[in-house]
């Protein structure tokens, strides 16, 4: 015996179409139990009245009726894909003959059996219900297509297909992303650490969740925040689904609030940031910072002789450097003044941080930039002030920017070109 399906049948509305009030009656009290949306009409021209205001998703419908018969006025509602169920009498016969030319879904004998109806309605429901459903679900599939940037692989991270959005957004047709890696947007300053890394939390069945950068086809680079999911068949990870969403205009906007138009090093304001969030992470992880303050030798001298125009040259110059020399994930590079920088690291011991302040200091100085009216120098140089402290002895941000600040002073004033290392510093 077949079972009553609830859940379709609250969500279907019946046109049930009768003229004898006995039997509508007793079919409607049997019916609204389960259908929700069950309106009857007592003859063909208010069914067909009815049947166009309500775009039901079955019609039941007597044949001998007053006014308009049943099959008149399904002849009236003209082709549908709206299922009809037509209830009759033996006597009928005649009528039940034309009624198959007008591709009726079924034929209820009066008496009705109730149980039986309401099967009947659900079968023929059921198929039309569904193939919306479907229908819906396409849909979606194809909105999806349209707008979201998904692309998937096999196994070994070699794409297999592409939404239409993602071609469009990356300018790459579909034939040139299938077969490749998704190194093909791969942006060249981002490093291979980082897509291993990616690997290995999705080789290992989790999903990958982060912001990355890349690269259109014709080389404008993109931010993107990237999902990727492991799709399992058989308890094996079968294909990667990667989502992406543009954030590159959030990006920029993140980017301006702490670069420095010039030299594009962080800013005064993101230093003051980052120091603070690296003070505590080196006292959570028990670790060490340094922070370096350093400042152009000469630099009033170096404006006067060449004009401003070439000091900003050579401010943009200097910060290149700074930059190539903090590319760990924990170094730092800012622009926090006019030709004031500073660095921060941590991690290093006192001697390494030193150390690498003045491989810093020499690659300056020998980037040959002529500064003829230098006193130490003919070419254009900085002075550093270093302070490192551990965990233990950290202090506050201030404190430890001042101690940075009076070492630089003193390497100033010891002939500049040089380093100094505060006297607050960790022994180590
Ligand atoms: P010292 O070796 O003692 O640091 O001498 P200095 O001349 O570098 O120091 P001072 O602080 O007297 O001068 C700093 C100069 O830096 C003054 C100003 O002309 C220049 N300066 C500051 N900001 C900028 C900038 O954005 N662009 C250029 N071109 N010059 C700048
Ligand atoms: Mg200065
Ligand atoms: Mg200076």
């Amino acid at each position: 015996m077949k079972k009553i399906n609830k859940t379709l049948l609250s969500n279907i509305t019946v046109l049930y179409v009768e003229d004898e009030e006995m039997i509508s009656e007793e079919v409607s009290f049997y019916f609204e139990k389960y259908v929700k949306y069950f309106h009857v009409a007592n003859n063909g021209e208010d069914g067909l009245k009815l049947f166009k205001e309500l775009q039901p998703d079955i019609l039941i419908t007597d044949i001998q009726m007053p006014r308009m018969n049943g099959l008149e006025m399904i002849k009236k509602i003209g082709p549908t894909s709206v299922p009809i169920i037509i209830t009759t009498a033996y006597s009928d016969i005649e009528y039940f003959l034309k009624a198959i030319e007008l591709k009726i879904c079924k034929f209820v004998i009066k008496p009705i059996n109730l149980i039986n109806m309401i099967l009947d309605v659900q079968d023929c429901v059921s198929d039309s219900y569904f193939q919306n459903k479907l229908l819906e679900k396409e849909n979606l599939l194809k909105i999806v297509d349209e707008n979201v940037l998904i692309s998937i692989t096999d196994k070994n991270g070699v794409i297999i297909d592409a939404s239409n959005a993602f071609c469009e957004f990356t300018q790459y047709d579909k034939d040139e992303l299938i077969g490749k890696q998704h190194r093909i947007l791969k942006d060249k300053q981002t490093p291979n650490s980082f897509y291993e890394n990616i690997w290995n939390i999705i080789t290992s069945g989790k999903r990958f969740t982060g912001e990355i950068k890349n690269r259109k086809k014709d080389g404008t680079e993109f931010w993107a925040n990237l999902t990727i999911t492991p799709v399992f068949e058989d308890n094996e990870i079968a294909n990667y689904i990667a989502i992406r969403n543009d954030i590159t205009s959030k990006k920029k906007l993140e980017q301006l609030i702490i670069e420095d138009d010039l030299t594009k090093l962080f800013n005064r304001r993101h230093f003051n940031t980052i120091l603070n969030q690296e003070i505590r992470r080196v006292k959570r992880e028990n670790s060490t910072i340094t922070l370096v303050s350093i400042d152009i030798d000469h630099f009033k001298k170096y404006n006067d002789t060449y004009g401003h125009p070439m000091g900003d040259k050579v401010l943009y110059m200097i910060g290149k450097v700074l930059k190539s020399n903090t590319g760990r994930s924990s170094d730092f590079a800012f622009r926090i003044g006019g030709e004031e920088f500073c660095l921060i690291f941590s991690g290093f011991k006192s001697k390494d941080s030193l150390l690498h302040v003045q491989e810093i200091i020499n690659e300056i100085e020998a980037l040959e930039i002529e500064h003829k009216n230098s006193e130490n120098s003919d070419f254009v140089t900085i002075s550093a002030g270093v302070i490192i402290q551990n965990a233990f002895e950290l202090t506050d941000e201030e404190t430890l920017y001042k101690y940075s600040d009076v070492a630089l002073y003193e390497a100033k004033m010891k002939g500049r070109n040089q380093v100094i290392l505060s006297e607050f510093s960790t022994n180590s």
